[in-house]
């Protein structure tokens, strides 16, 4: 533990916040993963500014008031202080390193920032095995690495739990009898992982890998090497490529129902797509919308039959079959008009909204390292049956790899599959340098 970071209760909040120079507080909560993530990088950074900057940590719920009273809602919560003004932004949830520092900067002399910011020592950290991401596929393999006792560490952009945290409601996933919150189950997939033993890295941004080397460096400041490398960053939505798509992200365009469905409460909702995730994601989000338009290029829905018949039976729920659309147009705040063309007769026509959510399929999430493996026409990763990429020492599971079905319950079969394979391989040898060049 830093001595440079100080506990304290509201009643001290004026004398050590208000009335002080620079200063940092965090609004902490126990048993919060997100302040797990947060507690290690406050700690690093106060060894690092603690000199010239307060670094200051409050028990949310045991501060409550002062909490509401400065419109924290949320654990963890950074605030910045200079002379007791509030400056810069106000971080919550995953909040990166990058971030916390650019702050942290705000309360500094251009000078000091740069003298401080060169005087961060790289650390270097070395493992048995690393998994880039920790949703189903990733944290399957940590737990069953952890258990073999091999020293695991996994690294997200994010906190774990990949898509299914912000999956409404599974109801697929063997072992639960009810449908079980997406965001519930990855928090015990990632509570079994750091029990058997698993190191985590949440909320960082990978700011160098070499696959052939083995190693990554998270956020400039520490580099990570390995005997084995697991890819298992899964895939984000395709965009459609649509004009005013990309425009209008965050302003009536959506790609999450889970983050975005209760903004439109009793409005009218377009959906693009006709696959499980449209059609289930629709059913969530008539929960709030008054009425839902669902584009679909084809004459019938793709989605598993059950799907189906709960949305044709949903009288929210409209479809517009063999169209697609062609512009999103915003006149206001908001995304309020798509325009869709006919396939068969090729006419126009404008369907009026308050918002549009697409699902129109995902690609795999391996922009920045794609080079090195081998891959199938729609640019997936090709393994082994072990899961085994070409490149030696390196796995790949879950979503990332070329098969079939993407689903949960493959991504945490393909984590079995490469974190078994590779114990029974440390195992075998002695010396894991072997393994990995054979
Ligand atoms: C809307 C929706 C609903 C779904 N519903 C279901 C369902 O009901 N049942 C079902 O079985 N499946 C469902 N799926 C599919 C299921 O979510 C996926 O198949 C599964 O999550 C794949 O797991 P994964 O671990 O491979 O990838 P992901 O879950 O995508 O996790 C990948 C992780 O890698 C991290 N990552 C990405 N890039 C990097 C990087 N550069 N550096 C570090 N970390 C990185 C991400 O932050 C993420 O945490 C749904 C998918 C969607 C989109």
């Amino acid at each position: 533990m830093s001595d440079k970071i100080k506990y304290i209760s509201a009643n001290e909040f004026s004398g050590e916040v208000l009335s002080a120079g620079n200063v940092v507080v965090d609004f902490y909560s126990t048993e919060c993963p997100p302040c797990e993530a947060l507690a290690s990088k406050f700690e690093s950074l106060s060894r690092v500014y603690g000199d010239d900057i307060k670094f200051i940590k409050i028990h949310r719920q045991e501060n409550r008031d002062l909490a509401v009273s400065l419109g924290v809602s949320s654990s963890p919560t950074l605030l910045f202080y200079k002379n007791g003004q509030l400056i810069g932004n106000r971080l919550s949830g995953g909040i990166k390193r990058s971030d916390i520092v650019a702050n942290l900067e705000l309360l500094l002399s251009p000078e000091k920032a740069v003298y401080l910011k060169a005087g961060i020592e790289c650390s270097l950290t070395e493992c048995d095995i690393l998994i880039i991401g920790g949703g189903p596929a990733g944290l399957s393999a940590a737990i069953y690495t952890a258990q073999a006792k091999l020293k695991t560490i996994v690294v997200d952009k994010d906190l774990p739990g990949g898509q299914v945290k912000v999956t409404h409601l599974v109801s697929n996933y063997p072992g639960f009898a009810e449908p079980v919150s997406g965001y519930m189950l990855m928090h015990y997939m990632s509570e079994q992982a750091k029990a058997a033993g698993a190191d985590f890295r949440s909320a960082v941004d990978i700011t160098d890998i070499d696959l052939k080397k083995k190693f990554i460096v998270v956020d400039d400041y520490e580099t990570i090497s390995a005997k084995i490398i697991i890819i298992a960053a899964g895939s984000s939505p395709r965009p459609l490529n649509v004009k005013g798509e990309l425009e209008y992200k965050g302003q009536g365009i959506s790609y999450c129902a889970t983050c975005d469905a209760k903004f439109y409460e009793g409005k009218h909702v377009v959906v693009i797509g006709g696959g499980n995730s449209a059609i289930e994601e629709s059913l969530f989000i008539s929960k709030f919308a008054a009425k839902i338009t669902i584009i679909h290029q084809f004459d019938k829905l793709q989605a598993n039959k059950l799907a189906q018949e709960k949305a044709f039976a949903d009288t929210k729920i409209e479809f517009v079959f063999e169209h697609e659309p062609r512009e999103f147009i915003k006149n206001g705040s908001s995304v309020n008009e798509v325009l869709v063309e006919n396939l068969n007769t090729h006419q126009l026509k404008t369907i009026g909204c308050d918002g549009v959510f697409i699902f129109a399929g995902m690609i795999p999430n391996i922009s920045e390292i794609k080079q090195y493996f081998e891959l199938d026409n729609w640019g997936y990763i090709k393994t082994d049956k072990d899961m085994k990429t070409n490149l030696p020492g390196i796995y790949a599971i879950g979503d990332v790899v070329s098969k079939s079905f993407r689903q949960i319950t493959t991504a945490v079969s393909d984590g079995t599959i490469a974190a078994i394979s590779i114990s029974r391989e440390f195992e075998k040898i002695e010396e894991p340098s072997e393994l990995i060049n054979a």
